[in-house]
């Protein structure tokens, strides 16, 4: 028997996009992950294999409750935090956790990014901060949703770490890198002076303006 087996090219995003994380330095060792998805199912980081490691054939495929529906390796034991997060916002097509380390710095002071750069907009107005619950619980999952709420693509997970999301994976992995980039910018400007946070009018354009390059990129 020779049946394909279901969300092939979801697959091979975890399996490119969870190398992806470190070779851009947005996780250490095994942390963070990555899914993708295609209607109710998910493509998910499998637990347990080193990200170098991950073929499409490893990566496991599960329902939005997180059932495992096809592969011989557990999903992620964050999963509940993505199949909350689809199930709240019905247009995120995949999403990455990362464990990058000026976010991370954030996330360990409990304080949102302000908008120090105006490529915060990949994110929306700042990147807010969800409070702590251990990793993998269902309440931190929550906490995660309630955060991003429907305006926000990316979310700090207080001590530790970071949830962007987009339309898909790719997209996804953009808003992590540029969470991380404006982390970093904002870290300097702090350092060395008072930061310029933009005023709502700018930050109200930009964040249309990128919305809207977002749905004619579809
Ligand atoms: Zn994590």
């Amino acid at each position: 028997m020779t049946s394909e087996r279901p969300l092939r090219s979801e697959r091979e995003d975890v399996s490119r996009i969870g190398r992806a994380l470190l070779e851009k330095d947005l996780t250490r060792a095994s942390g963070g992950n990555v899914s993708a998805r295609n209607g109710d199912r998910i493509a998910v980081s499998p637990s347990g294999i080193p990200y170098e490691d991950v073929t499409p054939g490893d990566v496991p495929v599960t329902d939005l409750d997180g059932a495992l529906l096809d592969g011989e390796h557990e999903p992620s034991s964050e999963t509940p935090m993505h199949t909350r997060i689809y199930a709240a916002r019905e247009n995120v097509g995949g999403i990455v956790h990362s464990h990058s380390p000026y976010a991370s710095t954030f996330a360990s002071l409990g304080e949102p990014i302000p908008a120090s750069h105006y490529l915060i907009a990949f994110a929306g107005k700042e990147v807010p901060v969800a409070g702590y619950e251990p990793p993998g619980s269902e309440a931190l999952a929550d906490l995660a949703v309630d955060a991003l709420g429907q305006e926000h693509d990316a979310c700090l997970l207080q001590n530790h770490g970071v949830m962007a999301v987009g339309e898909d994976a790719d997209a996804a992995l953009e808003t992590a890198e540029m969470v991380e980039f404006v982390a970093q910018v904002h870290y300097q400007a702090s350092a060395i002076g008072e930061p310029v946070i933009m005023d709502d009018d700018d930050l109200e354009y930009l964040v249309d303006m990128f919305g809207s390059y977002r749905k004619q990129s579809k």
